[in-house]
């Protein structure tokens, strides 16, 4: 039987909670009362207004004090520079983009500088285990509050990207974006901070600045913690799309961890680029909201609803030239979700 989604084309508070109690009950009281439960959310970057606002969260929040009554609102930090790269400034941001009116409370999931995390172990093509932001590992249950948007390296968004990418932990974000290693740019003082974080004795101060020796380095991000000078680079693009891709869907496994899960996606102020950017321009028109316990099926409903209403054109890989889908099949391979779905319009 195939997995169901259900779809509202309304964002009334009403349709966000029948669309949540929905997807809820088909996990089979499975999230229980007092169960910790992890609403994993985007809290936005400064200059966003994209990102799913407090209002939409209300309804989900609510239904949830009912039904389970032990729930944290949280994020990842995030491994590029900016109000999201430590948990002092994220809650801030959290803060003023409202997040912290709603009467739960809200946690930065990795720790103050992404250094807080879990090792998980799962069956995935690339990886026998992942690096989860602690407090997520450490819940119960997940609540993935997405929003689909467009994205230059995934071509596009939702959920998926949401778990893996964003449960990750600093590390963990760093082993999906990229197999090689951070090096030293420009700005290092020489104050050594780095050298004396990093594990695997990899880094060693030289004349003008530090250096990272690649074959020592193991990747695991602390150097990047540590600089308080912004000296330590990322090779962004180090690895095709697709590759990223792959890591991330294995890191939604990891983070999921065989735990229940109820997945909500906003289909609306469809931008070119993701929330961690200031706005950028809209390529798509407002959709709706679907919600199901399948993030993969979840994924693919929205991306079929919003191609179907648009003349059955991938806007997103017209505006990105990234074919997303590629994220969709993968996913399936590795047993996160199914493609194939029943749409239950509310
Ligand atoms: S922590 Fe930053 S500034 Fe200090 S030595 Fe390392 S790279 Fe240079
Ligand atoms: S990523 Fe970790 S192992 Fe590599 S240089 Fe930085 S601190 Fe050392």
């Amino acid at each position: 039987m195939a997995v169901k989604v259900y779809f509202s084309d309304t964002f009334s508070a009403d349709a966000i909670g029948c669309l949540f109690e929905r997807a809820l009950s088909e996990t089979g009281g499975k999230i229980a009362k007092g169960d910790r439960v992890a609403v994993k959310v985007h809290f936005g970057e400064e200059g966003n207004t994209r990102f799913v606002s407090p209002a939409n969260l209300r309804p989900v929040l609510s239904r949830l004090a009912v039904r389970n009554g032990n729930h944290f609102l949280t994020d990842a930090n995030a491994l590029y520079r900016g109000r999201r790269h430590n948990a002092t400034d994220h809650l801030e941001i959290a803060r003023e983009h409202g997040f912290c009116e709603l009467g739960v409370p809200v946690l930065i999931a990795d720790g103050e500088r992404g250094e807080e995390e879990e090792e998980v172990p799962i069956d995935g093509k690339i990886f026998r285990k992942v690096r989860i932001a602690r407090r997520i590992a450490e819940s119960d249950a997940l609540v993935a509050v997405s929003h689909f948007k467009g994205h230059m390296l995934f071509g596009f968004g939702g959920a998926i990207k949401n778990l893996g990418m964003g449960c990750g932990s600093r590390a963990g974000k760093l082993q999906m974006h990229s197999t090689l290693k951070p090096f030293i740019g420009e700005g290092c003082t020489l104050c050594g901070k780095c050298a004396e974080v990093c594990p695997a004795d990899a880094i060693h101060l030289g004349e003008q600045k530090a250096a990272i020796d690649p074959q020592a380095c193991e990747g695991c991000a602390s150097c990047i913690s540590a600089c308080e000078f912004d000296a330590v680079e990322i090779p962004w693009m180090a690895l095709a799309a697709n590759a990223v891709m792959e890591r991330t869907a294995e890191y939604a496994l990891g983070a999921l961890n065989k735990k229940p899960c109820v997945c909500m996606t906003f289909v609306n102020n469809i931008a070119k680029d993701c929330d961690c950017a200031a706005d950028s321009a809209l390529i798509g028109r407002d959709v709706g909201i679907v919600s199901s316990v399948d993030p993969v099926a979840c994924e693919q409903a929205a991306f079929d609803l919003v191609k179907s209403q648009h003349g059955n054109v991938d806007i997103f890989r017209k505006a990105t030239r990234i074919d997303g889908t590629h994220i969709l099949g993968y996913a399936e391979s590795i047993g996160l979700g199914r493609r194939g779905y029943e749409l239950v319009r509310l």
